[in-house]
């Protein structure tokens, strides 16, 4: 009997940590989908990871973790940008970027109406203007040639929202 008793003690045990484990799991994946300032649902393709008070997060687009400098008033320290043309991890340093071009994919499609049904023009968002990042100038080159936008240095820019 006593021997049945610690058996079951254990095995509510295991299943609370099978449990928390699943929990864990779920909220690690959820974190690394939606961006940390803004909530928007995060494109493989424009992904950046920055480091905020010593916590590191995921973000949309590398527009909206610079402007969590502003918003946070605290250093914002981007970690790792993702190269628009293949979706694969880019180190800050060394990268390019294209700012406002006509291709954001953290815009909303359509824009929010008010109440008198005609459209809200929107007059801040975090993510605007759009920046893409880029693995060197040539490709960076290369899209706004395509796509509009103006090529800079990703150190650049970074260092444009620091004050
Ligand atoms: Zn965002």
């Amino acid at each position: 009997m006593k021997k049945r008793a610690i058996t079951g003690v254990l095995l509510c045990i295991l299943a609370f940590a099978g449990f928390g484990y699943a929990g864990w799991r779920y909220v690690a994946s959820r974190d690394s989908q939606t961006c940390r300032a803004c909530s928007r649902p995060i494109h493989d393709h424009t992904r950046t990871i920055a480091v905020l008070d010593g916590k590191t997060g995921y973000y949309c687009c590398p527009a909206c973790a610079l402007s969590e400098h502003q918003q946070a008033g605290k250093p914002v320290q981007i970690t790792q940008l993702t190269d628009y043309l293949s979706g694969k991890p880019l180190a800050p340093d060394g990268a390019y970027v294209v700012r406002d071009s006509e291709v954001n994919p953290c815009a909303r499609k359509e824009a929010a109406l008010a109440p008198d049904k005609h459209p809200m023009h929107t007059l801040f968002d975090r993510c605007s203007p759009g920046i893409l990042a880029f693995r060197g100038r040539r490709q960076a080159e290369a899209f706004a040639a395509e796509h509009g936008g103006q090529v800079l240095p990703f150190a650049q820019l970074a260092s444009g929202y620091q004050h």
